[in-house]
């Protein structure tokens, strides 16, 4: 199973707030269609996670308190990848969530894992190693 790493609150709205899209700078990860684990990574700048967490927070009422870090959360659906120049409308984008001049990752059927799966991170699209495969498709099959 792949895996991203997103920043928090961004991995708690994908699986609790109904976060359907991903603002990305590249469009790395193309090829990688399908389930996604969605792995919370330690912020590596403060007031950038932030900066997101005030608009999240403002909008879903979402408590960071709730919130792992450096952890496996639980899946998702990658299903498609698009620019926001492809997109974009009078009104805005494909989302509410959406931003301009960045890479779409629409996402969909967010699953959580009952219990967070601790796992460092890395950037772009990453492999499970076996060990964390293997807790989160037990945890995956617990909670279904
Ligand atoms: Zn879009």
């Amino acid at each position: 199973m792949k895996a991203a790493s997103f920043q928090q609150p961004g991995a708690s709205a994908i699986l609790l707030a109904g976060k359907t899209v991903e603002n990305r700078t590249t469009a790395t990860g193309t090829e990688n269609f399908g389930t996604l684990a969605v792995h919370a990574r330690i912020p590596h700048s403060p007031r950038a996670a932030a900066l997101e967490a005030k608009r999240i927070l403002n909008t879903y009422a979402i408590d960071l308190g709730t919130m792992p870090t450096g952890a496996i959360l639980g899946v998702v659906d990658l299903i498609d990848i698009h620019h926001s120049d492809t997109c974009a409308t009078g009104d805005g984008y494909c989302s509410p969530w959406a931003s301009p001049r960045s890479w779409h990752w629409v996402l969909a059927n967010p699953r959580v894992l009952g219990e967070p799966v601790p796992t460092a991170g890395a950037a772009g699209v990453w492999t499970l190693a076996p060990s964390v495969l293997a807790a989160v498709t037990a945890r995956l099959e617990a909670s279904s």
